[in-house]
């Protein structure tokens, strides 16, 4: 089958070919992958900067698709359902972070597209406990989405307090800033979505999508703008969703006392911060790094009620050998999410 591998480690190194369908074990099945979509992870694993991966292997882990093969101790699945899936194709199930909830801190943790060979191939195998079904009204194209929408329901729920009257600054308008807006929305709170001048199309975006204000942060005092929206205070929250060390320090002169500073991208290099500024007003930072299960369900329930709008945010398909044209629109910033659809990449399907 046809398959986009990083055939060995270094910057680049990442090719179309052909390898092995998988064979799938008794716990697991095998999914035709109808979406895959083109995250900043692998991103990073094309050039080698800062994420873990065992080459060879196949990228892509945001993946939906239909259920292919069914392993005989598999049940409650049927061949040709409409699935998304969790990304950790293994954990050890016995470390102090496995046992407390936080899989996806294991030391063990192999996810598909950085450990074990992923989706952006005809076909996948993962394990049966990891599916889930989406809602009908999605797309396959709108459902590979769900994975980097779960990322962000974790930041928001799991990383923050929020209410009704906090104003909360998001830096960063790509996919995972604009995902993460909507659900900051579902709280109530101002919110102010921060971008550069290449941005506009991007913050044009996140005002369709709820923001309450935008910002370019090549503009004059950009922090007593924040200031004066959030009475006169500065933020109660950031959520960095950029990986930008320009975002990072700026960040830390948007805040009000007290703050939450949740860092949602990943900086592709070290990123220093006046840590006197986060004792002197009191700062709370936090990483949020993937997904728990338990955010699944909740983020499956959003799209099902209809509170996160998906389709605005998908740009371009394209097929497995047209890979590097998806990939040079990730790298440019050109729109928002760009997938791979390996069977037909004949262009997004146009819903309804
Ligand atoms: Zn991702
Ligand atoms: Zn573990």
């Amino acid at each position: 089958m046809k398959a986009l591998i990083k055939y060995q480690p270094g910057a680049g190194n990442v090719r179309a070919g052909e390898v092995e369908k998988p064979v799938i074990g008794p716990e697991e099945v095998l999914l035709k992958v109808m979406g895959a979509g083109i995250c900043g992870t692998d991103l990073h694993i094309l050039r080698d900067d800062s994420y873990p991966v065992r080459p060879p292997v196949t990228l892509g882990h945001e993946v939906s698709g239909t259920i292919e093969e069914i392993g005989e101790k598999v049940h409650g699945w049927e061949l040709g359902e409409r699935v998304v899936s969790e990304t950790y194709y293994h954990t050890c199930g016995k470390c102090f972070f496995c046992k407390t909830g936080n899989i996806n801190l294991c030391e063990e943790k192999l996810s598909i597209g950085s450990g074990v060979d992923g989706a952006m191939a005809e076909y996948v195998k993962v394990p049966s406990k990891n599916l889930h079904r989406f809602p009908e009204s999605l797309s396959f194209e709108e459902a590979c989405m769900t994975e980097p929408l779960v990322c962000c329901v974790q930041a928001v729920f799991q990383h923050s307090r929020l209410s009704p009257e906090d104003c909360v600054v998001v830096t960063g308008p790509g996919t995972i800033g604009l995902l993460t807006l909507q659900v900051i929305k579902l709280f109530g709170c101002r919110t102010i979505v921060l971008g550069t001048k290449k941005d506009e199309k991007r913050l044009n975006m996140a005002l369709e999508l709820g923001a309450d204000e935008i910002m370019y942060v090549e503009e004059e005092d950009i922090a007593g703008r924040v200031r004066k929206s959030s009475r006169g205070l500065g933020a109660d929250a950031v959520f960095e969703c950029s990986g930008s060390v320009a975002a990072i320090r700026l960040s830390m002169d948007l805040m009000r006392k007290g703050a939450c500073y949740t860092q949602v991208g990943i900086p592709g290099r070290e990123a220093a911060i006046d840590m006197g500024k986060v004792v002197l007003r009191e700062y709370t930072i936090r990483g949020t790094y993937a997904t728990r299960p338990i955010w699944w369900d909740k983020t499956l329930e959003l799209l099902r009620d209809g509170k996160i709008r998906l389709k605005p945010l998908l740009s371009s398909a394209c097929s497995l050998e047209e890979w590097e044209k998806g990939f040079n629109s990730a790298i440019d910033g050109e729109g928002f999410k760009h997938i791979i659809v390996p069977v037909r990449g004949e262009g997004i399907t146009e819903g309804e």
